[in-house]
């Protein structure tokens, strides 16, 4: 038997970035502002209450869809954040994260052989799932426009084919900080109801909006409820993203059909998990005012001291993400600049072709995760700062001299 046993299907799927740039990081010693994850911890009385449940004996498998505690404390918020009514005993399925819920969502839902439309750059796991489910994908593109990635309403019209089963939405969206508009959510809805599609939105940043701009799930749109599946998860709202407790929200008909495949990739999970996350739930407003106060503090540090520092940086309205230009300091590739800032800057990021199903696309952008304390973000900023002055002395960022000189 050869050593290669992986089934070429997921040959693509092998190596990722992520672990590279995490092992990177291990042995330079760098800043780790490549992978999402906060080096602070969630509210305390959350970490509590999963203490509780573990020493009071909710140790067992929880009910499929999850612990009844949950799932109305799920329907509780998303009827009083957005006004969009669920069903907790037949609307709402607890998953293990956000990743399971899309994977499982998209291997009940589309048939082998259809498409699904997904925003480019996207999530890593996307392309993932998609394959999974023996399902093919078609890509949109998001681009900048004025600093802010979006995408071209007739480039997205003119995706769908008759095989067209879904769309994947993601918002506010990883990698590029955009929180979609009413505006574009229109558009996508609009195409939905057109062609009869099925969307899937991945709204596990909701809370974590910055500058006074609100996330709107899709789901509320006129027409919408019926066919949209809400994906979200307790990990970024509660600092918590080892504890892999996601959720969907929808349709009975479609709930149902994501728990029947649910059942056999997982059945159940995370029980203390549940009954934590469904005790501070309701209580969740000053907790999320504070984290969006702090996380929109970490990025203005770290934007401001770039863009002074000549880093071109795009804008980003929510999520843990700022992404930069690697032409600014100097590069056109960003694998070879993130390989170089770990080492000659003590930083590790992200290279955006990560994001890509075309690895020549995005490869000009990097992603720095700001989900760090004040002083890791001041430090690292520092560090690019500094790392950006000695690529300018040399003479190598024709777009920041261009700038400086105009
Ligand atoms: N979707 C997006 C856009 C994400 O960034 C992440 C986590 N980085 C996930 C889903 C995964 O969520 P979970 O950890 O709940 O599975």
């Amino acid at each position: 038997m050869s050593d290669d046993v992986l089934v070429p299907r997921f040959a693509a799927f092998r190596s990722t970035i992520f672990a590279e740039m995490t092992a990177l990081a291990n042995r330079t010693g760098a800043i780790n502002l490549g992978q999402g994850f906060p080096d602070s911890e969630g509210p305390a009385e959350l970490l509590s209450a999963a203490a509780v449940a573990v020493l009071s004996g909710r140790n067992q498998y929880p009910p499929l869809p999850g612990v009844p505690e949950l799932r109305t404390a799920i329907a509780e918020q998303r009827w009083s954040d957005y006004g969009t009514p669920y069903d907790p005993d037949t609307e709402i399925l607890v998953t293990a994260g956000a990743t399971e819920a899309i994977a499982a969502a998209i291997a009940a839902l589309v048939p082998a052989g259809d498409e699904v439309l997904v925003f480019e750059p996207y999530y890593d796991s996307y392309g993932a799932a998609i394959t999974l489910a023996g399902a093919r994908r078609r890509t949109v593109r998001l681009r900048p426009e004025n600093d802010r990635f979006t995408f071209d309403p007739e480039e997205l019209a003119a995706a769908v084919t008759p095989r067209t089963r879904a769309v994947l939405v993601n918002t506010p969206h990883n990698p590029t900080g955009t929180v979609l508009t009413p505006a574009e959510l229109a558009h996508i809805a609009e195409l939905c109801r057109r062609h009869d599609l099925i969307a899937i939105t991945d709204e596990v940043y909701e809370h974590l909006t910055y500058d006074g701009i609100r996330h709107v799930p899709l789901a509320s749109l006129p027409g919408m409820a019926e066919r949209t599946l809400t994906i979200s998860s307790a990990g970024k709202t509660f600092n918590v993203t080892g504890w892999k407790v996601g959720w969907v929200c929808g349709p009975q008909r479609m709930v149902a059909a994501v728990r029947t495949v649910k059942q056999y990739l997982t059945f159940a999970g995370g029980t203390p998990f549940q009954y934590a996350v469904a005790a501070v739930l309701p209580d969740r407003r000053r907790w999320l005012d504070d984290l969006r106060a702090r996380l929109s503090a970490a990025r203005d540090t770290l934007r401001d001291t770039l863009t002074s520092a000549g880093w071109r940086c795009f804008s980003c309205e929510g999520t843990y993400f700022l992404q930069a230009d690697a032409r600014s300091v100097g590069y056109r590739d960003g694998i070879a600049l993130c390989q170089d800032l770990a080492i000659e800057a003590g930083v590790v990021a992200i290279p955006s072709s990560a994001f890509h199903a075309d690895p020549a696309a995005g490869q000009e952008l990097i992603r720095f995760a700001f989900c760090k304390s004040p002083a890791v973000i001041a430090t690292a900023a520092k560090r690019l700062a500094g790392f950006a002055d000695t690529q300018h002395e040399e003479g190598m960022a024709p777009w920041w001299l261009a700038r400086r000189s105009a």
